[in-house]
């Protein structure tokens, strides 16, 4: 495993193994998890090269405090990295990939608006400003992407049919704990008592209920609520826990069929 800091050198590497075969490509913002590994485990099974990118990107956090404390774990996610056979980690500085300045950035005016875009102005065309980069350094035939940011993966999937970029996109459904709580970097900002709290969380998403039903339940619960919603036969919800911000979503046709509407939340 090869781990790349510079774009130069990256560069450099991408010319050596254009004929190698199918590239897999993986962009996470660190402090690996399972859901993390699963991208990677399929990346592995389904390409011959397979690539991590580690980058917090600043453009994505329109909450300052947020982007300071993300946790940051790199020799932890080199460990799990090099475990899960990933041949080059790519981790670039802030500085190479913003050498521009933000000057541009890449603009949704659709869905970019609604749900998470709609309580992160600005949070979505980040997002796809960092991925595009990503993708014109590293030129994977594939990227993998979790459905835990199901949003996020509709705007990728549209970014790449509007650029016409030759770049297969692959989701990967979303990695709970038993729980059924989703694995999530900002798992870790939180005390083992809000984690346990945030069971019912998950418990309201597959509960059957009406978004309206659940948003009510999770406010009676003491969860701050940003949203819960349907959108494309999905059920989306985004709570906040003191300062930590969660999301989750769910297929409807996956809520668990015991528990219809009769059943009560709690
Ligand atoms: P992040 O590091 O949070 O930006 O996530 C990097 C990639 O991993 C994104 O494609 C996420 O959707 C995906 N991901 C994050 N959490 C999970 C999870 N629990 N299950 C599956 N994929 C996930």
């Amino acid at each position: 495993m090869r781990t790349i800091h510079s774009v130069q050198e990256w560069q450099s590497i991408r010319k050596e193994i254009t004929n190698k075969g199918p590239i897999g490509l993986v962009m996470t913002m660190g402090n690996l998890h399972e859901g993390h590994a699963s991208l990677l485990k399929k990346a592995r099974a389904e390409n011959l090269i397979s690539i991590l990118s580690i980058f917090i990107n600043p453009a994505q956090f329109n909450d300052k405090k947020d982007l300071e404390n993300y946790p940051k774990t790199i020799e932890q996610d080199l460990v799990l990295a090099a475990e899960h056979g990933v041949d080059y980690v790519f981790i670039p500085s802030s500085e190479e990939m913003y050498a521009d300045n933000y000057r541009y950035k890449i603009t949704e005016h659709e869905v970019s608006h609604i749900l998470e875009g709609k309580h992160r102005p600005g949070h979505f065309d980040g997002v796809l400003t960092i991925v595009l980069k990503v993708f014109s350094l590293i030129k994977p035939q594939r990227a993998y992407f979790g459905e835990k940011d199901y949003q996020q993966l509709q705007l990728i999937k549209g970014m790449v049919d509007a650029f016409f970029l030759e770049i297969d996109i692959i989701p990967c459904p979303t990695i709970r704990l038993d729980s059924g709580l989703p694995f999530s970097s900002r798992n870790n900002l939180l005390e083992i008592s809000e984690l346990k709290k945030l069971e019912a969380f998950s418990q309201c998403l597959f509960s059957g209920k009406s978004a309206n039903a659940i948003e009510e339940k999770l406010l009676s619960l003491g969860f701050k609520v940003d949203y819960v919603a349907e959108w494309q036969n999905r059920l989306f919800a985004a709570i906040k826990v003191g300062n930590v911000r969660l999301i989750d979503n769910i297929a409807i046709s996956s809520r668990a069929p015991d528990n219809d509407n009769k059943k009560p939340l709690n």
